[in-house]
Formats: C-alpha cells, sequence, structure tokens
C-alpha cells in the first residue's frame, strides 16, 4: 500500500470578501521508500499541500491517507498524536532552540515521547554522527553555521524513526552549494533509514535526488513528460 494516497484534495481559504482554492483535486500517490519532490512556483499550493499531509492544516474536501490513516477525519488530539507517531518535519528556518545544544535538540522530542534515557543518548549520538556533526554536539545553533543547523534539524527528525519526513523548503535560506550538499545529504539519510520523504524546493538539483516530482501550479497537479532516457521512445 502506498505511504501516502491524496485523493481529490481541495483545500479553500476565505481571501478578502470571497475564497481562494490554495489546492483544487489534487490526487497522487507516494510509495513506501520512495523520494518524492514537491515543486512549483511560490503561491502554487506547496506548503498547503505539506501541512494538510502532516495533519498541520485541516482539509476543505478529498482524502489524504497517510500510512493507512485518512488524516481527514481526524480531530485535533489524533492529528496531533499522528504528528507525534509517525511524521517528522523539517523546516526553512530549521526551528532548532537556540538556548539548547544540537544534542539537546536532537533529544528533545525523545524526551518528550519518555524514550528511555540510554535509548535516547544512543539515537541522538547515532544521528548526529549520521549527519556529519558528531563533534559538535554540544555547540549552540549560534555557533553553527546554516547547512549545520539544518543538519542538526534533519537529525532531530529522524531520530524520531518516523515513518514519514515532510521537508518544506529545506534549503531555502541556504546558498546554492550548502543547499545542495544538504539535499544529498538528506537523500542518503532517508535512504539509509529507508524513510518515506516528501520535500517541497525550488532547487531544480532536487530531480536528480527525487525518485518522483510531484509538480504543483495554481493549486493543481500538472501532468508530468516523460523522463528522458526512462519513458523516451529510442
Ligand atoms: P507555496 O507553498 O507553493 O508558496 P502556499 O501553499 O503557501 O503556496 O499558498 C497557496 C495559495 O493559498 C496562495 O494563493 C496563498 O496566498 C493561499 N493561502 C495559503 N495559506 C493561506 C491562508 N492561511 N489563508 C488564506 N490564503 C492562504
Ligand atoms: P516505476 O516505479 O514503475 O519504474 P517510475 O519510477 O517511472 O515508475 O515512476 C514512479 C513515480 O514517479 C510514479 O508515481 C510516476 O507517476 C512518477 N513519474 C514518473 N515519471 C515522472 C516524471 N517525468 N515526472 C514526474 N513524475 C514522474
Amino acid at each position: 500500500d502506498a505511504m501516502i494516497q491524496v485523493e481529490n484534495l481541495t483545500r479553500t481559504y476565505p481571501s478578502g470578501t470571497g475564497t481562494v482554492d490554495a489546492l483544487s483535486d489534487v490526487s497522487f500517490s507516494i510509495q513506501p521508500g520512495r523520494i518524492a519532490a514537491l515543486v512549483g512556483r511560490s503561491g502554487a499550493g506547496k506548503t498547503t499541500l505539506l501541512n494538510c499531509i502532516g495533519g498541520l492544516d485541516t482539509t476543505t474536501s478529498g482524502r489524504v491517507i497517510v500510512d493507512g490513516t485518512d488524516v481527514a477525519t481526524l480531530d485535533d488530539r489524533a492529528r496531533t498524536a499522528l504528528r507525534r507517531d509517525k511524521i517528522a518535519f523539517v523546516f526553512q528556518t530549521f526551528g532548532l532552540l537556540p538556548l539548547l545544544t544540537a544534542a539537546e535538540n536532537v533529544s528533545l522530542p525523545l524526551r518528550l515521547r519518555r524514550l528511555d534515557p540510554v535509548e535516547r543518548e544512543e539515537r541522538v549520538a547515532h544521528y548526529l554522527d549520521l549527519v556529519g556533526l558528531g563533534a559538535q554536539a554540544q555547540q549552540r545553533p549560534g555557533e553553527l553555521s546554516g547547512g549545520q543547523q539544518q543538519r542538526v534539524a534533519i537529525a532531530r527528525a529522524l531520530a524520531g524513526r518516523p515513518r514519514l519526513l515532510i521537508a518544506d523548503e529545506p534549503t531555502g535560506q541556504l546558498d546554492a552549494d550548502t543547499g545542495a550538499s544538504v539535499l544529498t545529504l538528506l537523500r542518503d539519510v532517508v535512504r539509509a533509514e529507508g524513510t518515506t520523504a516528501i520535500i517541497s524546493t525550488h532547487d531544480p538539483k532536487i530531480e536528480a535526488v527525487a525518485d518522483q516530482v510531484i509538480r504543483l501550479a495554481d493549486g493543481r497537479v500538472q501532468p508530468h513528460e516523460a523522463r528522458r532516457g526512462r519513458h523516451a521512445n529510442p
């Protein structure tokens, strides 16, 4: 079964005296272990879609099934539980707590889930190593570069062993080279863990990193052209 199955999803927001369809009749699926890229210009509906999948926003109509659960039918409490247990987020702005060290930032969600302290410390060390920051464990975000901060956020996301990782513009605040290396790292660690991932980005390099590309324009999924060398005629 698909890890994510979106069927005829529409999300309408009030706008002035009328409404705007941020998403119109969106359908697609992502199989377990796949890395999907979500692309489209600003205002296309990427954040709205990720928030609907991740249970951060409600839907207007349609179905959003994540790992067998229809997110659209959940109440607030159940949606919070889904986020805690199955889904991890990575944001453009990293979202690290500035007064905590890298290790403490990775540890915090595990603490909140009351993970056994020994297992917690093991995971913190393992995931910081995995993102190449074993030596920076005791540094605070302000002492790290943007790329390093995003790597801490990736370690924090994966340390909870989520079924699904949602990354909204993870390279949006990074320069091109740093962004490219963060995307490659993200791909490698997500692969190593076997986690399903959906990554929104403006970065065209994503096409080389993703298994699947979902293109949004004006809230609608665009039909895809055949990928060269795979679906093209000989
Ligand atoms: P993207 O992430 O691709 O830039 P968004 O999902 O942020 O696109 O926005 C899609 C559309 O929905 C835009 O027209 C935006 O103005 C509108 N929109 C997004 N969130 C809201 C909201 N909370 N209220 C009203 N309109 C919104
Ligand atoms: P398969 O797993 O059968 O080899 P592909 O790897 O070709 O299939 O496609 C996997 C997913 O990526 C499918 O959901 C498909 O719709 C989508 N896809 C295939 N080609 C493209 C493309 N050029 N652009 C965007 N999405 C594509």
